[in-house]
C-alpha cells in the first residue's frame, strides 16, 4: 500500500499532469494551433483553394486529417467554420482548403494576404471508406464545390491504384467556368480515373456534356453494379437523385455514402447545432452510409 503523500513523490503522475500547460495537447478538440496561410489558388468564381502551413513546427505532430474530413477555421473576431480537408495527401502539413466565400467567416478569409494567420482545430468526423473500396469499382459523384472533401480522396485512391477496380468520377458544375480542380483532370485521368463532367449550362466553347450530373449516372456502364461503390457530395437534392438512380441500377444501399453539411459550432457533438435525428454530423458524420439516414432523409427539414 502506497503511504500517504506518496502521489506528491510520483514525479511522472505530476509530469503527465502538468502536459498539457507545457506543450500542446492534440487530443484536445478546443486546442486551437496558429496556422500562416502561404498560397491562394483562384479556383472558380468565388471559390478559392487557401494552403497553410503550421506556425509551431510542433503542430505537424498532430493526427494527419484524412479524406472526408473537416478542419475548423477560426478567424479572431469574425468566428469559427467547418471546412473539409482537400489535400494533396494525408500528412499532418502543409493544410490545404478549397472554400466558397459565402458569409462571415468565408469572406474574412478570402480577405486574407499570403503571411496572415488563422487559428485551426482538427482533424474532425467520419472519413471515406477507402477499405471498403478496395478490389471493387468505386463511383464518386460531386456537384459543385461537393469535389472539394473528395480531392483527398481521389489523391489517396491514385496513391494506392491497383488496389482499386474502376474509379469513375462523375462531376457537375453549372457553367464550364464552375469546374472545381480543372487543371487536375489530365492527371487524375492519367493515373486510371475516369473523369465524367457535364454542365448545366454551357458556352459556345463547350464541347462537353450538357445536363445534370445524374445523366451522367444513368448512362455510365457499370461491370458489376451490386458490388460497385458510391460516394457522394454536393447539393442535398442532387445526392438523394444519384443515390435513387444508382439503387435503380442494382447497387446496394450499404455500398452508396454520402456527405452531409450541417451548421456547425462545436465539432465535438455537444452543442447539439448539427442534430441529425439520433445523430450528430460532426461526429456521427459528416460521411455517413445511405443505409443509416436514409429515413432521416425523407424527414423535410431535418
Ligand atoms: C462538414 C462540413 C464541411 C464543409 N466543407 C466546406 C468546404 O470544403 N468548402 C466550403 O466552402 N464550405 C464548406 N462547408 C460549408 C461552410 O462551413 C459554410 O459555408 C459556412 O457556414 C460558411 O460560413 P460563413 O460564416 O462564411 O457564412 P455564414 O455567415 O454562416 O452564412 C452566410 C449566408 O450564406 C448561407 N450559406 C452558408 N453556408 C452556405 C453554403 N455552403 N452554400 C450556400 N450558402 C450558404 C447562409 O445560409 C447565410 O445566408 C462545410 C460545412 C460542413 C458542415
Amino acid at each position: 500500500m502506497s503511504k500517504p503523500g506518496a502521489d506528491n513523490l510520483n514525479t511522472a503522475k505530476w509530469q503527465s499532469m502538468a502536459a498539457p500547460l507545457s506543450k500542446p495537447n492534440y487530443q484536445n478538440p478546443w486546442h486551437v494551433d496558429a496556422a500562416v496561410l502561404t498560397e491562394i489558388r483562384e479556383e472558380t468564381p468565388g471559390v478559392a483553394t487557401f494552403k497553410f502551413d503550421w506556425v509551431d513546427a510542433g503542430s505537424s505532430q498532430r493526427v494527419a486529417a484524412r479524406p472526408g474530413q473537416f478542419n475548423m477555421l477560426y478567424v479572431p473576431a469574425v468566428g469559427e467554420v467547418a471546412i473539409s480537408v482537400s489535400n494533396d495527401e494525408i500528412r499532418s502539413g502543409p493544410i490545404v482548403h478549397t472554400i466558397r466565400e459565402v458569409g462571415n467567416v468565408t469572406r474574412a478569409i478570402f480577405r486574407m494576404a499570403v503571411g496572415d494567420t488563422i487559428g485551426v482545430r482538427g482533424p474532425f468526423g467520419s472519413v471515406w471508406p477507402l477499405d471498403r473500396c478496395v478490389d471493387h469499382d468505386v463511383v464518386l459523384v460531386c456537384g459543385g464545390i461537393g469535389l472539394a472533401p473528395m480531392r483527398t480522396l481521389v489523391n489517396e485512391m491514385i496513391r494506392c491504384r491497383d488496389r482499386y477496380g474502376e474509379v469513375h468520377l462523375l462531376i457537375g458544375a453549372r457553367t464550364p467556368d464552375d469546374l472545381l480542380y480543372q487543371h487536375e483532370y489530365a492527371l487524375w485521368e492519367s493515373h486510371g480515373i475516369q473523369v465524367h463532367t457535364t454542365v448545366d449550362q454551357a458556352v459556345a466553347t463547350w464541347t462537353g456534356n450538357i445536363g445534370v450530373v445524374i445523366l451522367l449516372l444513368e448512362r455510365l456502364k457499370l461491370r458489376n453494379p451490386a458490388q460497385t461503390l458510391l460516394m457522394t457530395c454536393g447539393p442535398e437534392v442532387m445526392m438523394m437523385y444519384s443515390i435513387q438512380s444508382a439503387i435503380s441500377r442494382g447497387l446496394q444501399r450499404p455500398n452508396i455514402w454520402l456527405s452531409l453539411e450541417r451548421n456547425m459550432n462545436c465539432a465535438v457533438a455537444t452543442c447539439g447545432h448539427c442534430q441529425f435525428g439520433p445523430y450528430f454530423v460532426c461526429k456521427d458524420g459528416p460521411v455517413l452510409s445511405f443505409d443509416r439516414v436514409e429515413r432521416l432523409m425523407e424527414v423535410t427539414d431535418l
